[in-house]
């Protein structure tokens, strides 16, 4: 598969009168034409603010890319004119956020607005564009789609909003959509046929996806890769079949361990991971998990672990993983954890 979008060294930081936070600490990843990658982890892991950082959507005020270089097809992001990046957004990568009314102009139609991004990047009449809209909004399964383009977004449900949103993000056949935790606001019945309708219009298209979450089970259904993001880095990536069958970073088997699984015994407890992340304020030595780690050593609180690699597919930044460690086993200890 060729790449598409590769991530080097990515670091954000976020600056007011008192405090300077180092958000993204050397982030390097990459996406494939036509896959889906998560990224997951915890509020505040740095997750939103890399995906913001490939659509330069950080606010202008307080926030700068450090250091670090985003390729998109070969362009390098970072030093793009906000001409050059206005081509790009929503005609090569597409963006869905988690709240739909934060997307939406709340006093236009529905349709008006699908319409309008239609005339901007195709040139197209806006009679044109209305007939498309009408296309696309079939194409998300809201039904009687002409009544609806002639609604306003609080007219409509939270779920039929973010169908609305999926539309706008996709109507220029994207090459790469980020999607940003884009089901939590909805209920569960809703976020499941969203996520079909995604998965469905991704098989169609061909697009890449981008998807930012921190719901497990959100990944086990749609993603090809993974990467497990904690405090600004990644520490863990893989498969998605690595993550769930073969996971080696404590905090990975932390986050697994934490969520309930159809198979397990209902007695059976479900573990959390002790502690807070750390403030990225701070400068941090060694490895940010240490203090939330029951395996730490001496040598993760001097030295932050580089990546190991596991196999072609997986790495994790973990020191249990240096020849020199002391063999133990967190899966089996994890588990044994939520049976006690
Ligand atoms: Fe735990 Fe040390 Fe591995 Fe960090 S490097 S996850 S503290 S064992």
């Amino acid at each position: 598969m060729s790449c598409l979008l590769e991530v080097k060294d990515l670091h954000v930081h976020f600056e007011s009168k008192n405090r300077s936070v180092h958000a993204v600490r050397g982030v390097s990843f990459h996406v494939n034409k036509g896959e889906v990658l998560a990224i997951v982890g915890e509020s505040g892991s740095g997750k939103s603010v890399t995906a913001k950082s490939i659509m330069k959507l950080l606010p202008p005020k307080g926030s700068s890319v450090k250091k670090g270089s985003i390729l998109f097809n070969e362009n390098e992001i970072t030093t793009m004119s906000k001409k050059e990046l206005a081509q790009i957004r929503g005609s090569k990568i597409g963006m869905i956020f988690q709240d739909p009314m934060t997307s939406l102009n709340p006093t236009m139609k529905v349709g008006d607005q699908i319409a309008e991004v239609l005339v901007v990047h195709k040139g197209i009449t806006m009679k044109e564009a209305r007939k498309q809209a009408i296309e696309l909004i079939q194409l998300v399964r809201i039904p009687n789609a002409v009544h609806c383009c002639n609604k306003y977004p609080h007219q409509l449900s939270g779920g039929m909003r973010q169908r609305i949103v999926i539309a706008m993000a996709i109507i220029c056949e994207p090459d790469l959509l980020i999607a940003d935790e884009p089901t939590t606001a909805l209920d569960v019945t809703i976020q499941a046929q969203i996520l079909d309708l995604l998965k469905e219009i991704q098989e169609k298209m061909g697009m890449a996806i981008i998807l930012i979450t921190h719901d497990l089970g959100v990944v086990a259904k749609f993603a090809d890769r993974v990467n497990v993001m904690y405090a600004g880095k990644i520490v863990e990536n893989g498969t998605t079949e690595d993550i769930f069958n073969n996971a080696k970073h404590p905090y990975t088997l932390g986050l697994l361990h934490s969520v309930p699984k159809l198979d397990q015994d209902q007695t059976q407890r479900l573990t959390s991971i002790d502690g807070t992340p750390p403030d990225l304020a701070t400068s941090i030595k060694g490895c940010a998990f240490a203090a939330r780690c029951q395996y730490a050593m001496d040598v993760c609180d001097e030295y932050d672990p580089e990546a190991s690699p596991l196999s072609k597919t997986q790495a994790a930044n973990c020191w249990l993983l240096d020849k020199r460690a002391p063999r133990v086993d967190p899966t089996v200890e994890l588990h044994d954890a939520s049976n006690g």
